[in-house]
This record gives C-alpha cells, structure tokens and sequence, in this order.
C-alpha cells in the first residue's frame, strides 16, 4: 500500500499529500478512499 506525504499545510495543518497526483487530504481515511478510488489499479499492481 502506498503510504502518503505527510506535509504541514497553512496554521501548521497537517496533511496527507498523494503519490500518485499529489492531491492533499486531511485525513488518513480521505486519503485511503482516494487511493482505492483512483489508484486502484497501481495500487494491486505495486
Ligand atoms: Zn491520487
């Protein structure tokens, strides 16, 4: 599984960033339903 970026947004946030596309989530769930939405494919593959 691939594991996010973690990076401090503005107010030192903090913030998941994607591999993949570098879309930015709030959260961990956030983050792991993009990735089964949108990466599904590279994620089994990898
Ligand atoms: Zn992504």
């Amino acid at each position: 599984m691939a594991k996010a970026i973690k990076i401090e947004g503005r107010a030192g946030i903090k913030l998941l960033r994607c591999p993949y596309c570098g879309h930015v989530f709030a959260n961990q769930k956030q983050f792991l339903r993009h990735l089964l939405k949108s990466h599904n494919e590279r994620i089994r593959k990898a």
